[in-house]
């Protein structure tokens, strides 16, 4: 029976990635070693950091003026990552809370600056994206936060914001390389690995270059973009294995076509689970507003919540893994990255249909 997970993170990589990486597992291109086994700074593992950094750059279309940068700590160190990099002289922070991502962050620059919230989409429970007509930015914030894929809530911006001269930054964990986006709108734009990149460990960051000089001087040096940027990201032993599977995504992506073409399947995707969960009646609820909900990952309810001991239950039976919802919010949560085929949203689908027709 074939399997299909739908976990938020660590999440579903391709399986041609993996049945490469488990070919080269005990000799990587006949180095006699395993990548694991490597040191960052030999030919070998040098020549698959800068491939895939050229990957990644070509995937987006990152230009030379921003740096490329493979981290640790994942998004949640840089809540406390990018203040530090980016305050200067300045005091104050606008975000956009548009759910439980945008408000980790929020919490965590606290710490570090004065927080404006320049819009929220509290009074209606994190359903939608306000729109940019609404926000109400400060003049003199140091740059502009917003969480453009909520993993959680389900909430997705479908567009970019212009927000003028302040740079904008984004946590983009759960979405990148989904779809095609401009990255000369945003100052910054984050993300860990371990969604729709690699496994967990590695944090990509691309940063305009001429924001690499505001970093406060407490800001540790494995944190310091500008120092980490000079270093080729290897001032610290970068987390190697990682960097190699993100790397082998890349090609894969690039063999489907890039992300233009990775963004129609995951329209389609997406299109078929909610298609499903808006015909069922009322018997599965996704709240979220139709033009702001995420291709990427899909929460939904059932209208009887007891029932959803039985739904999960089946669905494992059917090798459907790993659909409980967030422990916050309960319910279900189906994560559809980029490496879960069509084949599986369809078997979801078929199953979410069995169950109505036994349970409705
Ligand atoms: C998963 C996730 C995070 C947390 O990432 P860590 O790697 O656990 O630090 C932050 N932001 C978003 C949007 C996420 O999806």
């Amino acid at each position: 029976m074939p399997v299909f997970n739908f976990s938020a993170g660590p999440a579903v990589l391709p399986k041609e990635v993996l049945k490469r990486a488990a070919d080269e597992m005990l000799d990587w291109h006949g180095s006699g070693m395993s990548v694991m086994e490597m040191s960052h700074r030999g030919p070998e593992f040098i020549s698959i950091a800068e491939k895939a950094e050229a990957d990644l750059r070509k995937l987006l279309s990152v230009a030379d003026d921003y740096a490329v940068l493979f981290l640790q700590g994942g998004a949640i160190a840089e809540n406390a990552v990018v203040p530090m990099n980016l305050l200067g002289e300045k005091k104050t922070i606008d975000f956009v809370n548009t759910g439980e991502w945008s408000k980790k962050s929020i919490k965590e620059a606290k710490k570090y600056a004065q927080v404006h919230i320049a819009a929220s989409s509290e009074d209606r429970n994190f359903t939608y994206v306000p729109a940019r007509e609404t926000w109400k930015l400060s003049p003199d914030a140091a740059y502009v936060h917003i969480c453009s894929n909520e993993t959680i809530g389900g909430v997705e911006y479908h567009f970019t914001p212009e927000v003028g001269s302040v740079p904008l930054v984004a946590d983009m964990s759960s979405h990148i390389l989904s779809r095609p986006i401009d990255v000369s709108k945003y100052g910054v734009i984050y993300a860990g690995a371990q969604k729709n990149v690699g496994p967990a460990g590695l944090t990509l960051v691309i940063v305009r270059k001429d924001l690499l000089d505001r970093a406060l001087p407490i800001t540790p040096s494995v944190f310091h973009w500008k120092e980490q940027a000079e270093a080729d990201s290897m001032l610290n032993t970068p987390p190697t294995y990682a960097i190699y599977i993100a790397g082998l995504v890349f090609e894969w992506l690039l063999a489907q076509g890039g992300v233009a073409a990775i963004e129609r399947k995951n329209i389609a995707k997406a299109q078929l689970l909610y298609d499903a969960i808006d015909a069922s009646g009322g018997f599965y609820v996704n709240p979220v507003e139709k033009k702001d909900r995420s291709r990427m990952n899909v929460p939904f309810r059932l209208r009887d919540e007891s029932l959803d001991g039985a739904f999960l239950k089946g669905a494992q039976a059917r090798g459907l893994l790993q659909l409980k919802g967030h422990r916050s919010v309960g319910g279900m949560r189906a994560s559809i990255y980029n490496a879960m085929p069509v084949e599986g949203v369809q078997a979801l689908v078929d199953w979410m249909l069995e169950f109505q027709r036994t349970h409705g």
